[in-house]
């Protein structure tokens, strides 16, 4: 299965694919490996986990959240564009994407092998914040490796949509879909809440990015994130939120399609997939 829809309120959401990405165990932070295996349902230290993209239907424009990993990660990953394309909207017929962060899995898709837009006609919104610390910047001036590898891969991928890069604060973005700040998986990591009527879904980007894993145990970071300590503090914050409020979420590496909710289990949390 490549899409999936369901409404909020008025608003068409539609989980697309864009592969799957192979990962490690190795990625987790101060967890014993014994354990995390266990919890992982794995013997190996291999786990794969989705690539997710989610397309709205906002009265009559389309736009998207994220744009999955193009050719940067290898051909598991990148389907994005194709699968939208099968699910009958064209590339050019997007007018914005709105980014949850700036990491290769979810924006390296805005361009082709070539450098070239692959959405041409987007305007390309991304929390301020974010925009501060990835673009505009030496990519020597990165604190690891790590850092400034996405730097640089930042810059290519945002390079032709300089003239129509929207940074945007806290709150609403566009009717319908506003920015709630994540942080600590990246400074500017932000959910994205789509509301209409008396319905809404909160699209929460990397809160999550291994499940097995970081459900059950919400302290526990990963070498992904810019800052651990604070994402594993939104993480539970944000769990806390989602449950007492019953609050429709869908994550950008939770099992396709990735639409849920958490609920509170014994101690700690447990993720609802959505029927
Ligand atoms: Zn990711």
């Amino acid at each position: 299965m490549i899409a999936h829809s369901r409404k909020v309120g008025d608003i068409e959401v539609t989980a697309l694919s864009d592969g799957r990405l192979a990962t490690s165990l190795d990625v987790i932070l101060g967890m014993d490996r014994t354990e995390a295996a266990r919890l992982a349902g794995t013997t190996g230290g291999d786990v794969h986990i989705a690539v997710n993209a989610f397309l709205l239907k906002l009265s009559g424009r389309w736009a998207l959240v994220d744009a999955g990993a193009g050719n940067s990660m290898g051909p598991a990953l990148g389907r994005l564009a194709e699968n939208l394309r099968a699910f009958g909207v064209a590339p050019e017929e997007i007018a914005a994407v709105f980014l949850t962060h700036i990491h290769p899995d979810h924006s390296n898709g805005l361009v082709d092998a070539s450098g070239h837009a692959v959405y041409p006609n987007a305007e390309l919104i991304v929390h301020e914040t974010e925009a501060r610390f990835w673009l505009d910047r030496d990519e020597a001036s990165g604190a690891n490796e790590r850092i400034r590898r996405n730097i640089a891969k930042a810059a290519v991928a945002t390079a032709p949509y300089r003239q129509r890069l929207r940074a945007v604060r806290e709150g609403e973005a566009m009717a319908g879909v506003a920015a709630v700040a994540l942080p600590g998986h990246t400074p500017g990591h932000t959910g994205w809440l789509i509301a209409s009527g008396k319905e809404s879904l909160l699209i929460w980007g990397d809160l999550v990015h291994l499940a097995s894993v970081q459900v059950a145990r919400p302290d526990t970071g990963l070498v992904f994130d810019v800052d651990p300590q604070t994402a594993c503090a939104t993480r539970l914050r944000t769990f806390d939120r989602v449950a007492a409020d019953r609050l429709k979420v869908a994550g950008a590496h939770m099992d396709f399609p990735g639409f849920g909710t958490t609920v509170r289990r014994g101690a700690g949390f447990a993720f609802e997939p959505e029927a």
